[in-house]
């Protein structure tokens, strides 16, 4: 029997039927699939904002670049606290000079003596402690200092401490946060070398679909998926092409994935993938590129498919996607053969579940992930934490389940998670009560109230 290519075992033929896929597997296909971008660009700091790292950032200075002192006060020989005569129990010391921050000119202090200091200022030679001005006793030109009130190398910041010349202050593959680009600031660099911006193509088919602004019409609902898909994908860092609602016909889904398969690195469509549908997107992707499944085992959007289209640059030549992606779908148990139309330049394609609520969650779980592992990413995977469950939810084994939850502090500052209630698959008004979605595992029974649930939050993503 020969084995069956990608669009084949969406189809089901061989044998093969169209299964859903484990969410777990959809997850392990993605990340062999998707490679990072190999454009890369150096950008000002202020533009470097939520971009990825294309190189090891070594640091070219050391942070801070000079021993200094933590605290307004007084700054000393430390070994003279361990050399205190017997019977003394404060250490006298003459003050000799001040050291402010940003002056050079260094103050020298001896056995017996110490030099003024203020927060930021470098430590004078021989120096490495530092009494702060609240426990220090001044009278006169004398600082008293009680034994047993600091160790040697007190309220002194070592050079280095935070970043260390010669070393990788931030690693390839980093998003640049605000905290990131602080830290680069500090480094004393103007620019980073970052991946260039993956370009992610969004269209919503539908032919009872409006857009907002247009006059209601019976049997016609608002687009509101190209809205909510449009702002994660803003959020993420891509730039969205925002590509409209497209008509549920074969001429024109084709002209539309054409166009982004032109414009995009990745195309994002929802709707038109339910069992009831006419079965026009998935003979046009197969056309234009190929499918390599169409279920996964989810709650909601069990209508999901990922795919690629070909790019103008198709040269015939053969992809390490293709052969990344046989890979991971051999290691799944499906077996793969090439599909005859080969092609570089794929355009990776997820079609969405039409339902507002299954179209957000599948982007968080599956598109978010892999979009970032294309712009070059080392950690797409999103924030989780665990919390107890404060009621019982209803969960089937064999299917891996996102409710919307609400997670809160218990009085007793433990974690605890609730669901917004109703979980239907277009109530949109739950993601936007949501803070995150439990994560019930495929295996995984109901859950009793009282249990440990996985939370992913929405964190900055939503
Ligand atoms: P479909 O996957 O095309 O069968 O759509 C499933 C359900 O989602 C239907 O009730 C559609 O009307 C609805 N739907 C599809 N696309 C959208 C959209 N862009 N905005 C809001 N609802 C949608
Ligand atoms: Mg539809």
């Amino acid at each position: 029997m020969t084995t069956p290519t990608l669009s084949e075992i969406a189809a089901g033929v061989h044998g093969y039927q169209p299964r859903a896929l484990p969410a777990e597997a959809v997850t392990a296909f993605l990340e062999q699939l998707v490679e990072p971008v190999t454009g890369t660009e150096s950008v000002g700091l202020f533009a470097a904002l939520d971009r990825v790292l294309a190189t090891d950032l070594v640091s070219p200075v050391s942070v801070p670049p000079h021993d200094n002192s933590a605290m307004d006060g007084y700054a000393f020989d430390g070994a003279q606290l361990s050399r205190l005569p017997p019977g003394e129990s404060q250490l006298a010391l003459r003050v000799v000079g001040t050291a402010l921050a940003g002056q050079t000119a260094p103050v020298r202090a001896g056995p017996g003596e110490c030099v003024r200091i203020m927060t930021g200022a470098v430590m004078p030679p021989g120096l490495d402690t530092v009494v702060p001005q609240e426990l220090a006793r001044v009278d006169g030109g004398t600082v008293r200092i009680g034994a047993g009130l600091l160790r040697a190398g007190d309220h002194r910041r070592r050079a280095g401490e935070d970043l260390m010349q010669g070393r990788v202050a931030l690693a390839r593959g980093e998003r640049l946060t605000p905290a990131a680009l602080g830290l680069v600031a500090s480094l004393g660099l103007p620019s980073v070398t970052v991946f260039r911006r993956l370009r992610v193509a969004c269209f919503s088919t539908g032919d009872e679909l409006l857009s907002p602004g247009d006059a209601p019409r019976a049997g016609a609902v608002y687009d509101s998926n190209r809205y909510a898909l449009l702002g994660l994908l803003a959020r993420l860092g891509a730039e969205p092409i925002d590509l409209g609602v497209v008509p549920d016909t074969p001429a024109q889904l084709e002209a539309a994935l054409r166009r982004a398969a032109r414009q995009a690195d990745a195309v994002i469509t929802s709707g038109g993938v339910s069992e009831g549908d006419a079965d026009h997107l998935r003979s046009t992707v197969q056309r234009l590129g190929d499918v390599a499944f169409w279920h996964v085992a989810m709650r909601p959007g069990r209508p999901m498919a990922v795919g690629r289209l070909r790019g103008d640059d198709s040269d015939g030549a053969e992809s390490p996607m293709v052969e990344s992606a046989s890979s991971a779908i051999s290691s799944m148990g499906y077996s793969y053969q090439n599909n005859s139309k080969r092609f570089s330049a794929d355009r990776l394609w997820f079609g969405l579940p039409g339902n507002p609520v299954a179209a957000m969650v599948a982007f968080l779980a599956f598109v978010r992930p892999a979009l970032l592992r294309a712009m070059g990413c080392t950690r797409p995977a999103p924030p989780m934490l665990r919390a107890t469950a404060t009621e019982a939810l209803n969960k089937k084994p064999g299917r891996t389940e996102y409710q919307r939850g609400i997670v809160s502090t218990a009085p007793d500052g433990a974690l605890q998670v609730r669901t917004t209630g109703h979980q239907g698959s277009g109530v949109l008004s739950s993601m936007v009560q949501a803070n995150g979605l439990i994560v019930l595992p495929h295996s995984r029974g109901p859950v009793a109230a009282g249990d440990a649930v996985d939370v992913m939050m929405f964190d900055g993503a939503l």
